[in-house]
């Protein structure tokens, strides 16, 4: 943590970057540093190519950066947050220059530990909640929006307080972030009650490709760029639906596999039943978490969903062995 404070003086401008498509406790924990190190006395952006209509509402939302060059001046520390390495940047990857300095906060067991000063801590349910145990380590100062922002990482990121990341001290920091001005019902309404019509069509379209395999042990669901122009649906119109077919009885592991502009497939692994999933993400060129990783493989979808089953399939059955 020192080495943390230590940072923190000696820098004053701060850029802040997380992972590409970003996630709730991306956007969260972004925008919750940015408004701590503000707090602080110094300047911060939150720099993303694109945030999600869900978290449009997140304060400081408005003056997030979509690129380096927006910057009123170049920033001479940045912050990395919730990405397990430089690449998962995206395009976003070229701010690191070797003469900035680095500081790493993650959560993914898989973190690559970059970084002038790493912090990477796979216990914790967000990155939201490692900033927020930050600031209150170097006593810095959370008002209310930083505490809005944290809290919805750690709200996404628990899937509501569900997912087996879940624990005392998630809930307990829940309870200090609304102490501190995050108002639980009003959050949760943005980000799980404000369903597009033409999002709610897709999820139609998705749960009908539903695919059972290995005696009802692995689900999958997919989602096309067809269905996508068919209803009318953004693609983030679609990033709730990977916990769908985690969800049905008896189901190890959930795939969620959705076709890119590109034409490369993003595969959603979820699994349940102490099922560890990452391996195979990882495999695949991926990562994550035990329970909830990603990867992006090459397309067509069909060829990508059988060779992604089929790996899935052996993993199982390596288990079961
Ligand atoms: P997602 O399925 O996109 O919600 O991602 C689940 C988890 O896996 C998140 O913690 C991501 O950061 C991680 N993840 C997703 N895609 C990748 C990837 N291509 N490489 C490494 N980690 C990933």
């Amino acid at each position: 943590m020192n080495r943390f404070l230590d940072f923190i003086r000696r820098h004053d401008r701060f850029a802040i970057v997380s992972h590409l498509d970003p996630d709730g406790d991306a956007v969260g924990s972004g925008l919750g540093l940015a408004w701590i190190l503000r707090a602080a006395g110094k300047k911060a952006d939150f720099l993303s190519y694109g945030i999600p209509r869900t978290y449009q509402w997140v304060p400081g939302v408005e003056e997030v950066k979509s690129d380096p060059d927006l910057l009123e001046a170049p920033p001479d520390g940045v912050f990395v947050v919730d990405a397990t390495s430089p690449s998962r940047l995206g395009k976003m990857e070229k701010l690191l220059t070797p003469d900035l300095p680095v500081a790493n906060i993650d959560h993914h067991p898989d973190n690559t530990r970059f970084g002038e000063v790493a912090w990477v801590d796979p216990s914790a349910a967000a990155a939201a909640l490692m900033i927020w145990e930050m600031a209150r380590e170097l006593e810095l100062p959370v008002g209310h929006d930083a505490a809005t922002c944290l809290y919805v990482g750690l709200v996404t990121d628990t899937g509501r307080f569900t997912y087996s990341n879940t624990d005392a001290r998630s809930i307990a920091a829940a309870a200090d972030l609304i102490e501190g001005g995050a108002d639980p019902h009003q959050i949760a309404g943005r980000v799980y009650e404000n369903n597009s019509v033409e999002g709610l069509r897709l999820l139609g379209l998705v749960l009908s490709t539903l695919d059972l395999r290995d005696d009802g042990q692995v689900a999958s669901l997919h989602v096309t760029r067809a269905m996508l122009e068919e209803t009318g649906a953004m693609p983030e119109d679609a990033d709730g639906f990977s916990t769908y077919a985690r969800s049905i009885e008896g189901v190890k592991v959930g795939l969620f596999f959705r076709e890119s502009e590109d034409g490369t497939i993003k595969v959603s692994f979820r699994s349940n039943q102490g099922v560890h999933i990452d391996g195979v993400a990882g495999r695949l060129g991926g990562g994550g978490h035990p329970s909830a990783s990603g990867a992006r493989v090459p397309g067509p979808m069909e060829a990508a969903k059988e060779s992604v089953l089929r790996a899935v399939s052996e993993h199982l059955r390596s288990l079961a062995a």
